[in-house]
């Protein structure tokens, strides 16, 4: 893991992107290319829960309005052809991103992730699940790949396919809070208690591979002062990667009936600005910050409405820690 040092950090942008790591892992920038595997998720299926999580998107839920999945070679192909266009890129990590992806048997992850990794170009992967859907059977699963073991890798290498001894693994959990009250108010069906243990699990059974945290600010019920203490939590348990979100609010979900009913606020923007500062501030020195803020563009998001691009609030965070004369593990506590 590259560290970068205090004074790199104090430079503009204040803070380690993640597109900084791939290119000292690669030497070449590595697009994400988002995979839809087919997963479902506990918290929808009865396992957990029913009805998801309030933010997550309920028209997803239905296999009939979801459509078919097609094949991840054809997700990695069609992925591969839009970034090679527009960017000339040729390395490319495959992303699990839709619902719970190691919310199955091991025997059916190990397929599908093989299959993503044997794909020309593919050079790592990023998994997103939640906290309560790991074990130490998956964990041994990805360090098979983080660690280059795994036949698919050791084949790829062999046909001469990639140069890359190590693939780069990521699994991302969905922290969004320490504060069980608010998981329970928009029925995350997870406790804290299970994020901790899933990052010491993680530690233990996949030491190579990099842990990424989603947080998400502005959750209903609460301030800045129970916001701020999740992002210390979070710092606290030094993650290779964190996402901070602000908490946005898509039209079909339930908190979109909620937040109409008048049953809680939005996060304002200067308030967001000065937490993704103290977010950042409080993040160790290796920690890639790959996401400041949530989705603003897409048509279906009805609140809030900041009236700004992703870039300018991207531009406003690092002239907020310019203004302060701070940056990136100024206040890492390790
Ligand atoms: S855990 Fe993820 S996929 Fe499952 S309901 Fe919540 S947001 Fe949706």
């Amino acid at each position: 893991m590259e560290t970068l040092d205090l004074t790199e950090l104090a430079r503009p942008p204040y803070y380690k992107p993640f597109g900084r790591l791939m290119k000292h892992w690669f030497g070449s920038p590595a697009y994400k290319i988002t995979i839809d595997a087919g997963f479902t998720c506990p918290n929808i299926d009865g396992t957990r829960s029913t009805g998801g999580c309030t933010f997550c998107d309920n028209t997803s839920f239905s296999p009939a309005l979801r459509g078919h999945v097609s094949r991840i070679s054809g997700q990695i192909e069609a992925g591969r052809k839009f970034y090679a266009d527009k960017f000339k890129a040729d390395k490319f990590l495959a992303y699990f991103q839709t619902f719970t992806n190691t919310y199955a048997p091991v025997e059916k992850l190990k397929a599908l992730f093989d299959d993503a990794l044997a794909q020309d170009g593919i050079v790592g992967m990023s998994v997103g699940t939640r906290p309560d859907c790991i074990d130490a059977e998956k964990l041994r699963l990805l360090q098979s790949y983080a660690d280059g073991s795994a036949e698919v890798w050791q084949r790829k290498l062999a046909e001469g396919r990639t140069s890359i001894a190590r693939p780069f693994i990521a699994i991302e959990y969905g922290m969004q809070t320490m504060h069980d009250v608010t998981a329970a108010r928009v029925n995350r069906a997870h406790t804290h208690a299970e994020t901790v243990a899933a990052v010491e699990l993680t530690r233990l059974h996949g030491p190579d591979l990099h842990l990424c945290l989603h947080l998400i600010a502005g959750l209903p019920g609460e301030d800045a002062a129970m916001i701020g203490a999740s992002i210390s939590e979070c710092a606290r348990l030094a993650p290779d990667s964190v996402k901070f979100h602000h908490c946005y609010i898509y039209e079909s979900t339930v908190m979109a009936g909620q937040y109409r009913a008048g049953e809680f606020e939005v996060i304002d923007l200067e308030t967001h600005v000065q937490l993704a500062a103290d977010c950042i501030e409080q993040m160790p020195p290796w920690c890639c910050i790959q996401r400041l803020v949530g989705e603003i563009t897409d048509p279906g998001v009805i609140a809030p409405q900041w009236g700004k691009t992703k870039l300018q609030i991207y531009a406003m965070i690092s002239d907020e820690l310019k203004r302060r004369g701070t940056h990136q593990a100024s206040r890492w506590q390790g």
